[in-house]
């Protein structure tokens, strides 16, 4: 089946996440290299989740490339992760064997290693997006999953791999972030299993909180003031909203990879259900990223808006003018309640 061919509803209620899972771990037992790619500007879980399966399958004895598609920048909170098997997208197989792809619900999410992954021979996908419709020859999409690394978590159960002290550090991290430190809605009792799991393996909360929750640049809190003071609330319709642009992050000497947790600041607002930051690149396009409290579902909006994500956080990117975005968002939400 061609890679970007969806997969027929029929053929894809076939195959459980079980036998997805199982067919996955035999894929990659097998292969003696593999190649593994998450989304482009990757959070916790995409570096989590595909460095904890990089590092495991390297000390298995095979040979692994990681990447992710420009900018290829480590975000500034997450280079505490052991990033030896990162390389840049241009040093990635053009035809990989086996290519693996994490946290990614659809192949655009990759960049240009979606070209890579339409002449790969074997794509396996892992991921937790709702919004996934299904790509990839073994595709994974377990939707009750809080975040990538619980399947790869499994996956390594499945494969008899050890969960070394980098392995469980990467995996905590992955269930750290996605899930806001295990305070979301996503958060299961597997969840906590899993996590306690890992720490027992030398996965180590304080430094992930330290590094991730617990620092920025200065000029992040300059940033963040401009934005917070720009915010603007719409009462009746449950909407609050800013704008970030690279003029702002210019300015204050900082990357949008500093930028991360603005998002958990603005949605604070009690009167709203909906929180959107629209970060406007240097290019122009503007990168909207969404969260409910839960009366809205800004997964399928976000979806409409050819973007994806989950029911309560999620994000699409735009060409246009910030503002005009702001207002067709907040125009669009009450179909979403
Ligand atoms: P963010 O606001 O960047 O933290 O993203 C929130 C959620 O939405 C994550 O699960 C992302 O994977 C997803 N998401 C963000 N941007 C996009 C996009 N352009 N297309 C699809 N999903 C996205
Ligand atoms: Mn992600
Ligand atoms: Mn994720």
């Amino acid at each position: 089946m061609p890679f970007f061919a969806r997969f027929e509803r029929e053929n894809w209620k076939t195959m459980s996440n079980t036998e997805g899972l199982e067919a996955a771990a035999d894929a990659i037992g097998k292969a003696g290299d593999l190649a593994l790619a998450c989304h482009v500007g990757p959070d916790g879980d995409a570096l989590g989740s595909m460095l904890g399966l990089g590092i495991a399958a390297q000390n298995a004895g095979k040979t692994v490339r990681a990447s992710f598609g420009s900018p290829f920048v480590m975000p500034p909170n997450l280079g505490f992760l052991p990033s030896d098997l990162l390389v840049p997208p241009g040093d990635f197989p053009a035809a990989p064997d086996l290519m693996v792809v994490l946290d990614a619900g659809s192949p655009d999410r990759l960049g240009e290693l979606a070209a890579n992954a339409s002449k790969a021979a074997t794509v396996v996908v892992l991921d937790h997006h709702i919004t996934n419709e299904g790509f990839g020859t073994i595709s994974v999409v377990d939707a009750t999953a809080a975040a990538t690394g619980e399947l790869v978590f499994d996956l390594l159960g499945l494969l008899d791999w050890p969960i070394t002290p980098d392995v469980a550090n990467c995996l905590h991290t992955a269930l750290v972030t996605d899930t806001g430190r295990f305070l979301y809605s996503n958060t299961t009792q597997r969840t906590l299993q899993i996590a306690a799991v890992l720490v027992g393996a030398g996965a180590s909360p304080t430094q992930i909180g330290s590094h991730v929750y617990e620092r920025s640049p200065f000029g992040y809190l300059k940033v963040a003031a401009a934005a917070l003071s720009r915010a603007e609330l719409d009462v009746d319709a449950r909407f609050v909203s800013t704008i970030v642009t690279q003029a702002d992050l210019t300015a204050a000497g900082i990357d949008w990879g500093d930028i991360d947790n603005l998002i958990d600041t603005l949605r604070l607002a009690e009167e709203a259900d909906v929180a959107t930051l629209a970060k406007v690149q240097a290019d122009g396009r503007v990168r909207v990223s969404m969260r409910s409290r839960g009366d809205t579902d800004v997964g399928s909006l976000a979806a409409a808006m050819g973007g994806g994500g989950h029911r309560l956080a999620s994000g699409f990117t735009a060409e246009g003018d910030a503002a005009v975005v702001i207002r067709q968002i907040r125009e669009a939400i009450e179909e979403y309640r």
